[in-house]
């Protein structure tokens, strides 16, 4: 934990959190920032604790990750798995790299001495000299399961071993009556100038979050710092299930439909700047529309303030420029 004071606090799930967060590490003193990963992803694998979205940020901020995916170490060997899978006499379905590997059980192994989790990620974040300070969402294993037409399937499960095909009837997340929340975020949530919530999957990524009471009684109470970023835009996802799974819970699958989504936990939301001309067609009203635009209006009814710009972050110019939009933004 760093001692300078925090100004940003990011809410964060993996590939689409990390790419934002990424912009910001780049775009301000680093040490201001604090990123809170979601870890119901987390599921443990030949004995070995992995978190998976810690790790695909703490390998993006070290500057390591394979690129291009997302996640990983990049050029790793996958020597340990391929004996492993002789070992076993059958095939892992979660990929893990030789170097990928000693991260896990270096957490492992720190865990089982009693170290905290939040601990453990600071340790590996000072390994790698990252200055931003990074912790889990809570202290304990509390994974996300999902209910599908193929019965009860622990997260990674759903989305490594099963491709996210079958479909959600309901997402059990972990956390939901209780959880411990490392210490070091209180203080910070409070005292930050803005929370951002990362456009990552609102249901998969940043609902294990919001969905524990702790961090959903907070940012109802410091609403009006909360800007949240769409992570779909123009009706689709840029990668993974985000919209089959707001459709398979009967949410709306758009950008509206994500602002629905943290209507009581933000006051103000970036959406892609494609999205005005978009749903202005949609409605055959045509772009030229000298009323407030739809997207507009149905962001006013839910009391928030809407911006656009452009969040495709397909570069790191571009992830630092939305970092900048959202930090120069007047709350
Ligand atoms: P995961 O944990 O690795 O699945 O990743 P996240 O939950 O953090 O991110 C998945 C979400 O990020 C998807 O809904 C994507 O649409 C979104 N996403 C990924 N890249 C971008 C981007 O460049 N811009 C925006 N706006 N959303 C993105």
């Amino acid at each position: 934990m760093q001692d300078t004071d925090i100004k940003y606090v990011i809410l964060s799930g993996g590939i689409g959190g990390a790419k934002l967060v990424e912009g910001f590490y780049h775009s301000m003193d680093p040490e201001q920032l604090m990123v809170i990963a979601n870890t119901g992803d987390d599921i443990i694998q030949y004995g070995l604790r992995i978190c998976p979205d810690l790790d695909i940020i703490i390998y993006t901020l070290a500057n390591i990750v394979q690129k291009g995916q997302g996640w990983g170490i990049q050029n790793d060997s996958f020597n340990c798995l391929s004996h492993l899978s002789t070992m076993y006499s059958q095939p892992s379905w979660f990929n893990l790299g030789d170097k990928d590997l000693a991260t896990h059980i270096f957490r492992t192994d720190q865990l089982s001495q009693g170290i905290p989790l939040s601990q453990v990620t600071q340790l590996m974040c000072d390994r790698f000299n990252i200055k931003s300070t990074i912790v889990p969402m809570a202290e304990d294993y509390i994974p996300t399961k999902v209910e599908t037409e193929m019965g009860m399937l622990h997260f990674e499960e759903y989305f490594v071993k099963y491709q996210f095909l079958p479909k959600l009837k309901k997402i059990i997340y972990g956390g939901t009556s209780n959880a411990y929340i490392p210490e070091s975020i209180d203080k910070e949530l409070k005292k930050c100038s803005k929370i951002i919530i990362a456009p990552s999957n609102p249901l998969l990524s940043i609902a294990p979050i919001t969905e524990i009471p702790y961090y959903s009684n907070i940012l109802k109470k410091y609403r009006n710092k909360v800007i949240g970023v769409s992570p779909i835009i123009q009706g689709k996802a840029v990668k993974g299930p985000t919209i089959e799974n707001f459709k398979s819970l009967g949410l709306d699958a758009s950008c509206i439909g994500v602002a629905r989504y943290y209507q009581k936990l933000m006051k103000t939301f970036v959406f892609d700047e494609s999205e005005i001309d978009f749903t202005e067609n949609l409605e055959g009203k045509g772009a030229d529309s000298d009323s407030l635009s739809l997207l507009n209006r149905s962001l006013k009814e839910m009391d928030i303030i809407g911006y656009a710009f452009d969040t495709v972050m397909s570069s790191l110019e571009k992830k630092k420029a939305l970092a900048k939009f959202i930090i120069d933004i007047d709350i």
